[in-house]
């Protein structure tokens, strides 16, 4: 397969797709998309890994996103296991969400910063990629703030932690605070109708830019309400060169490029 396009972040593993999944996985193999499947506890990471196994354009992340740390203790011999997988190529979602919590406090926060933690270390000793979900509190940098900070402190002790932020919604300033710690940012198919993306995306170095759906969530304005999946990724590229003001083949390869570097494939 000749891969045009990286979709860094997927759920194609979700129940929304257990009916055209095979279908969609082989269209994206047509139109040259390969994908990141990425699990958000034990159960999706354990089917993502099986897709990447099937599928020689699919790839898997395993790890325990912040919104599920009350339900699962995070079983890192489990995670392990999984991640010795040849196609496993980085270790996520995880991080910090302060948006969704319905009851949100300290001790939420203590939580979900402790399992951030296990995953740094975890990611650190597999010299693989974070991915990193990170959702502060409505009109806010909150959880931004905290993420840089707990980020800078990892890289002291683990100076080749790198990584990937998803579907990155902070300003500029955390932006450039994040990509000196080696990370890089992520749009998704908002990009294509929301405009709050456009300062960031104009403002950082193209080669710390990667393009991600969140498929199942976030379709493009095309489809706008409907399932999203991989195929979205093509939309984001190509949103991306025109905020930019810059060549959709050039911006495309440079996509290509810069997730192939992350994700070592
Ligand atoms: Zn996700």
């Amino acid at each position: 397969m000749n891969v045009r396009y990286i979709d860094a972040h997927c759920h194609l593993q979700f129940e929304q797709y257990e009916k055209d999944g095979e279908e969609l996985i082989e269209k994206m193999s047509q139109e040259g998309v390969t994908g990141i499947v990425v699990g958000c506890d034990l159960e999706t990471s354990e089917k993502a890994v099986a897709l990447a196994e099937k599928y020689e354009h699919l790839y898997a992340s395993v790890g325990l996103h912040p919104n599920n740390a009350g339900h699962e203790i995070f079983d890192e011999e489990a995670y392990r296991a999984l991640a010795m997988h040849p196609k496993v190529v980085a270790i996520g979602e995880c991080g910090l969400d302060y948006f969704r919590p319905i009851e949100m406090n300290d001790e939420v926060k203590h939580t979900q910063k402790e399992l951030l933690h296990k995953h740094i270390t975890f990611a650190a000793s597999l010299n693989k990629p974070l991915i990193i979900h990170c959702r502060p509190t409505k009109g806010t940098t909150d959880a931004y703030r905290d993420l840089i900070e707990i980020l800078k402190e990892a890289k002291a002790v683990h100076p080749k932690l790198y990584g990937d932020i998803h579907f990155f919604v902070g300003d500029v300033e955390d932006a450039h605070a994040l990509i000196a710690l080696d990370f890089t940012l992520s749009f998704t198919a908002v990009i294509t109708f929301a405009r709050d993306y456009d300062e960031v995306i104009k403002a950082v170095p193209l080669a710390s830019i990667l393009s991600e759906t969140d498929a199942p969530y976030l379709a493009p304005a095309s489809r706008r309400g409907k399932r999203n999946d991989p195929l979205a990724a093509i939309e984001v590229v190509n949103k991306i060169a025109e905020i930019r003001g810059e060549d959709a083949e050039l911006v495309r390869e440079a996509l290509l490029t810069n997730a192939k570097r992350v994700f070592a494939l």
